[in-house]
């Protein structure tokens, strides 16, 4: 039987996503390749009216066209203007879902008039009321409005619903949630929960932006602030920064002909390290981090408590966070789900259930890389020098395909060789990990100590790990390969296994190979054919007929060294011999 199609949808401050289980997997629905709607509604020159992408590129130019962030006016009896009419946030709201709706509806090619939607766990019932109406307004019945945190507990945990305390780190474009989320007998619920609507990615850019502008303010003594088109430009770049500073040490902000300032032409080129960034942005990261202990106490737990750390929502790639959550709770949080679409699948996995439709096993599906990966340097282990202190590059359970560079220093003067070893593991101390490649760059140019050498891991879906290093000040590389990565470690770690078993036992371990299987058969069928014939003699002339023809079929498969052929005269000589012993 088909089951009634009921959607998941996210509707997000600054992004929408649609969903929905096909074949008991979670399917996020792209609209012309994309699976993320940006929450911006507009009206165009000619009275159209735009939703998603297109009404987000003209917000900096028409922002009096234009309408984003329409969820922070949920449930205000206030309206908005756009283009010189108002609206409620309903309407706005229900424009965003008609276009979801239609998305769904061209993929699906069929009618779609139900979805689960999912809210912050702080909206109030105004606010959900709110929304309700805007999925009727939009042609849509809401047969349940579920908690985002619930959703993202319930991406990650559809089939595995044991006990467990988890908490939701939720870091989005201009929001920030927190919460605590039980799940128990197949109830999921929301525990406690905190957090800024006034907190998220987009002020990370606004610091980006204001050392920008600063800069150029300083080389060119112009306030570029005046400057509309500048900025627009200025923040864009701010956010591509940004986003390259989570996989990469350093980003280059390059903007040609950003403006002109009394007949001179402004190019921007400025280079930004991460270590600078996180400073610019700690204050917002220890606050989330108070946040949590807010949520805790309302739950009435400690850090202890919590069994898993779910990260949701796009800023959450920033790798500080993850690291300062390490830190604190002394567990990896989670991110395998891509942040972005994990509330939408956990919608659409809601939807399935009240549908009765079957989830099968993991209703996401994601390849991830089952190890960590990384390489050697001197640093201090236990309080003391050591020269092969691991640094994890690639964490393990990190969606594939991806690619990680960080930074490391040279040690002296005129340094003309960097040795890169690549391990894969998770032990602090390297040597206890499995290396699995090594090589070196040579001819460094002569520079001083503490030169930057960039490491660069790229992992693909295939499992093949390649490695470059880099001299940052003059480009030189050199990279490696090392194929079928994953694969690979699995026969070294059993190589590793035997080498220790034999260390504890103190012997050789032999090896059974082909070569001494066959010769314990020759050993066997050569002591079998003397013993025959030392019987010979006494055996009556029927069975000495039978030995003979046996000892002659033993001898040529010896001879064709067909060992396969042994083992059935073995037998049979075997066999007469025995009878006639006893
Ligand atoms: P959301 O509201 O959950 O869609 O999150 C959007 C926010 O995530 C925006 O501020 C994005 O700039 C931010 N974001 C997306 N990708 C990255 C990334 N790779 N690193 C840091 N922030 C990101």
């Amino acid at each position: 039987m088909e089951h009634e199609i009921i959607v998941g949808i996210d509707l997000g401050t600054t992004n929408s996503e649609i969903a929905i289980v096909e074949n008991g997997k979670v399917t996020i629905i792209k609209d012309a390749g994309h699976e993320i709607l940006p929450s911006f509604v507009g009206i165009s020159d000619d009275d159209e009216i735009l939703v998603g992408e297109p009404a987000k590129n003209q917000y900096v130019l028409y922002p009096e066209k234009t309408i984003k962030s329409i969820k922070r006016k949920m449930g205000e009896e206030n309206t908005v203007e756009m283009a010189g009419k108002s609206y409620t946030p309903q309407e706005i709201s229900a424009i965003i879902l008609k276009r979801l709706k239609t998305i769904s509806e061209n993929y699906l090619n069929k009618p779609v008039t139900k979805a689960v939607i999912t809210v912050p766990a702080y909206f109030s019932d105004s606010q959900r009321q709110a929304t309700r109406e805007a999925g009727e307004i939009a042609g849509l019945e809401v047969v349940r409005m579920i908690n985002e945190p619930t959703a993202a507990a319930l991406s990650y945990e559809a089939e595995n619903q044991e006990q467990k305390h988890i908490l939701v780190y939720d870091l989005g474009g201009g929001t920030f949630d927190v919460s605590v989320v039980n799940i128990e007998d197949d109830v999921v619920e929301v525990v406690a929960s905190h957090g800024n609507n006034k907190l998220g990615g987009d002020d990370f850019d606004q610091k980006i932006a204001e050392y920008i502008v600063k800069h150029i303010q300083e080389q060119f003594s112009v306030d570029i602030r005046e400057s509309r088109k500048a900025m627009a430009r200025i923040n864009r770049a701010a956010e591509t920064a940004k986003r390259i500073l989570s996989d990469q040490p350093f980003a280059m902000i390059e903007e040609e002909y950003l403006h002109e300032h009394q007949g001179k032409q402004i190019n921007l080129s400025l280079e930004l390290a991460r270590e600078d960034y996180e400073e610019m942005i700690e204050d917002y990261i220890d606050e989330t981090l108070e946040a949590i202990h807010v949520a805790l106490n309302g739950a009435d737990l400690t850090a202890s408590d919590i069994d898993e750390i779910l990260l949701v929502g796009g800023s959450t790639r920033t790798p500080v966070i993850s690291q300062r959550l390490q830190t604190e709770f002394q567990k990896q949080p989670r991110s395998e789900i891509n942040p972005d679409l994990c509330v939408a699948a956990g919608a659409a996995i809601q939807a399935a259930i009240i549908a009765g439709e079957k989830i099968s096993g993991s209703a996401v599906l994601v390849d991830i890389t089952p190890y960590t990966y990384g390489t050697s340097a001197i640093g201090e282990l236990n309080g003391e020098f050591y020269p092969h202190m691991y640094v994890p590059i690639i964490h393990k359970n990190s969606p594939l395909p991806l690619s990680k560079t960080e930074l490391f220093f040279t040690m002296v003067d005129n340094q003309k060789i960097v040795e890169v070893q690549v391990f894969q593991g998770e032990d602090e101390d390297a040597l206890n990990n499995i290396q699995i490649g090594e090589f070196s760059i040579e001819g460094l140019s002569r520079a001083p100590a503490n030169s930057p050498i960039l490491l660069k891991l790229e992992l693909d879906l295939n499992g093949i790990l390649n490695v470059s290093a880099i001299e940052k000040n003059t480009g030189l590389k050199k990279s490696i390969t090392i194929d079928n990565a994953i694969s690979r470690f699995e026969e070294d770690e059993m190589e590793q296994a035997k080498q220790r078993i034999q260390e504890i036992f103190g012997e050789k371990v032999v090896e059974t190979t082909e070569e001494t299987a066959s010769n314990k058969v020759v050993v066997q069928a050569k002591a079998l054919v003397e013993k025959a014939e030392r019987l010979l003699d006494n055996a009556s002339a029927e069975d000495k007929e039978d030995i003979v023809d046996m000892i002659e079929a033993i001898n040529d498969a010896l001879t064709a060294k067909d060992f396969a052929a042994l083992d059935e005269p073995i037998e049979q000589l075997s066999d007469i011999i025995y009878y006639l012993e006893s």
